[in-house]
């Protein structure tokens, strides 16, 4: 059995009930040398990336076929973002 195939895993999210929502959006247009910083992994339901661009961040949430992005802002408010996702505390 080899351990390469199944056992490469990304941050995993924590899941918290009292988790406040994000507010989710259809993806904005795509901006020249858009580039992923940071994902999680992809054996979640929901996954989720981490983007800069044209001097902004976003986040992008994937559920199956459906894309969603938070709102392109200053880095510095979108890494806080980032951190409360995956601790659990946004969702
Ligand atoms: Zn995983």
């Amino acid at each position: 059995m080899s351990r390469l195939a199944g056992d490469l895993h990304y941050a995993h999210p924590r899941t918290r009930a009292s988790a406040w929502a994000i507010e989710w959006g259809l993806p904005g247009c795509e901006v020249p040398r858009e580039h992923v910083i940071e994902w999680t992994c992809s054996c979640r339901t929901i996954r989720y990336e981490l983007i800069a661009g044209a001097g902004a961040m976003w986040i992008r949430r994937f559920e199956g076929d459906q894309v969603l992005e938070t709102h392109r802002t200053a880095a510095a408010l979108i890494r806080e973002l980032w951190a409360d996702l995956l601790d659990g505390d946004a969702a």
